[in-house]
């Protein structure tokens, strides 16, 4: 196994909150770093990469197999921050994981399309954010989203957020992106979290009209606001 020592912000077992496997329990793997700053930015640690703890691969396995076992989890995902700013560590963690008999998940900001090249056959599920300008508060990403999802497998879901400042028009050009690249993607609008001095969750009228538009244009459209502040797990 490769010695890349990486900045590693967290690794625990507990249960997905997001998403197509909600309620599955998996063990988590939190990079630090992140190339996007969202104005809904829930993990502040892996933004962190100077308080993050490095560990080589061999490290991170044996401790992700070791929580697996105890916490009986079948799936591991790689989480941040963004994994894909470390797919060589991905790569040298991998064979490890998959020997002990765990499915790779990867949760990326859907942007670093070339990175990805690097990962796809590794990775068992692959969730993808499409990342709304008026959401984030940053400039937009459509042209990498673009090639993201042209060279995504099957086995994608995309994720959108929406909060109190999404506009339709942003959130009407992701679900077109969707259906260019796949009409039957699996398709989860993601109300924010409220929390205290950060993003608010969009009105109800809002959640409703963009239910409503996604699922006449794509067959898989889901609401799921966050499930880990309603049951009180990280
Ligand atoms: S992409 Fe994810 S980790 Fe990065 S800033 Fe946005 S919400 Fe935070």
């Amino acid at each position: 196994m490769k010695k890349i020592k990486t900045p590693i912000a967290d690794i625990f077992c507990s249960v997905q909150g997001e998403g197509l496997y909600a309620g599955q329990r998996q063990v988590f793997l939190r990079f630090a770093g992140c190339n996007l700053a969202c104005s809904y930015c829930d993990e502040p640690a892996a933004l962190d990469s100077a308080s993050a703890y490095g560990l080589l691969p061999a490290e991170a396995a044996a401790l992700v197999v070791k929580l697996a076992r105890a916490g009986k989890a079948k799936a591991v995902s790689f989480t941040g921050g963004e994994p894909l700013l470390h797919w060589r560590f991905i790569t040298a963690v991998a064979p490890a994981l998959k020997k002990a008999g765990l499915q790779l998940h990867l949760e990326t900001n859907g942007v670093l399309h070339r990175e990805l090249g690097r990962v796809e056959k590794l990775a068992d599920v692959i969730a993808m954010d499409i990342k709304l300008p008026s959401s984030t508060g940053q400039g937009a990403f459509w042209r990498e989203h673009e090639k993201f999802l042209a060279r995504a497998p099957q086995k994608t879901f995309i994720k959108v957020v929406v909060t109190s400042k999404t506009k339709m028009s942003d959130f009407k050009k992701a679900v077109a992106l969707a259906a260019a690249a796949r009409p039957g993607v699996p398709f989860f609008i993601q109300p924010a979290t409220a929390r205290r001095g950060g993003a608010r969750p969009p009105g109800a009228k809002f959640v409703e009209e963009a239910c409503c538009y996604a699922a006449s244009v794509l067959s898989r459209v889901k609401v799921l606001p966050q499930q880990h502040p309603l049951w009180g797990v990280k």
